[in-house]
């Protein structure tokens, strides 16, 4: 579903990525950890071309990630992104703001856009909040319309970076459960997160990054209990 081949990255001089590779098979939910700075939104984010690279390759359900816009603008179809920081459009109403892009890009009739956006909202639980503005929610309702936004274009692969991290502690949960459900109902997920809980339960791979470079990958249980890098281990001391 998703190849990185060796991915280097540079800002001017100092190399965020130094060379990178990644697999993501259909159905994979990939965690991936590290401390700040070490790169990790800068890699996913070149997933769906918002930051570019300058060496290596990026394969994404078959079509390469090229400097062909259209390669580009079918490749952002099929990947969506949460943010940390929510990004929904505050001027439009939550329904608004999860058929703006199946109408626009997707070319739906409002009708149809409608139909899904309220499937979605239902699926992430809000559906009560159809037609309020983004100021008027929560965090957590917030960031499930944005989940229901990303959805609503059917992607094929999904990736979060650190979606939860901007919330309340107590706004956490609903979030987490809304990505729980959607792992299990088979969607291919990057999640960029430092719940450990959830790393633990819906990860297939965990993989530690470090000063842009993928020190470890491995399963929950090897990765929490028996990690093998040192620096793993330093990490996680950090963090447990
Ligand atoms: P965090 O956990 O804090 O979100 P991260 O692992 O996501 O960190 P990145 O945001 O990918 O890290 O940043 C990696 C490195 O690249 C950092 O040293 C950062 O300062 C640098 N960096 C990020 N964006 C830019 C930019 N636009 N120009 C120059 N340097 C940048
Ligand atoms: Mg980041």
């Amino acid at each position: 579903m998703l190849i990185a081949e060796n991915v280097h990255k540079w800002y001017g001089k100092f190399q965020v990525l130094r060379g990178v590779s990644l697999t993501v098979d259909q159905g994979e939910v990939v965690v991936i950890m590290g401390p700040s700075g070490s790169g990790k939104s800068t890699f996913i984010r070149t997933f769906n071309a918002l930051e570019d690279y300058q060496q290596g390759r990026i394969v994404i359900d078959g079509t390469e990630l090229s400097d062909d816009l259209r390669n580009i603008d079918k490749i952002r179809q099929e990947v969506g992104m949460v943010f940390q920081q929510f990004n929904l459009f505050p001027h439009l109403t939550v329904l608004q703001n999860v058929t703006l892009a199946p109408t626009w890009v997707r070319k739906w009739s409002k009708a149809k856009a409608e139909e899904v956006a309220l499937q979605l909202l239902e699926r992430v639980g809000i559906l009560e909040q159809a037609q309020k503005y983004p100021g008027q929610l929560s965090g957590g309702q917030q960031q499930r319309v944005a989940i229901a936004r990303a959805l609503a274009m059917q992607p094929k692969i999904m990736l979060f970076d650190e979606p939860t991290s901007a919330l309340d502690p107590e706004m956490v949960r609903e979030v987490l459960d809304v990505m729980r459900s959607l792992a299990e109902s088979g969607m291919t997920m990057i999640v960029v997160t430092h719940e450990v809980g959830f790393a633990r339960e819906v990860a297939d791979r965990i993989i530690l990054m470090d000063e842009g470079l993928l020190v470890e990958t491995a399963s929950p249980i090897d990765f929490f209990q028996h990690p093998k890098e040192e620096r793993t281990r330093k990490f996680l001391a950090q963090i447990l």
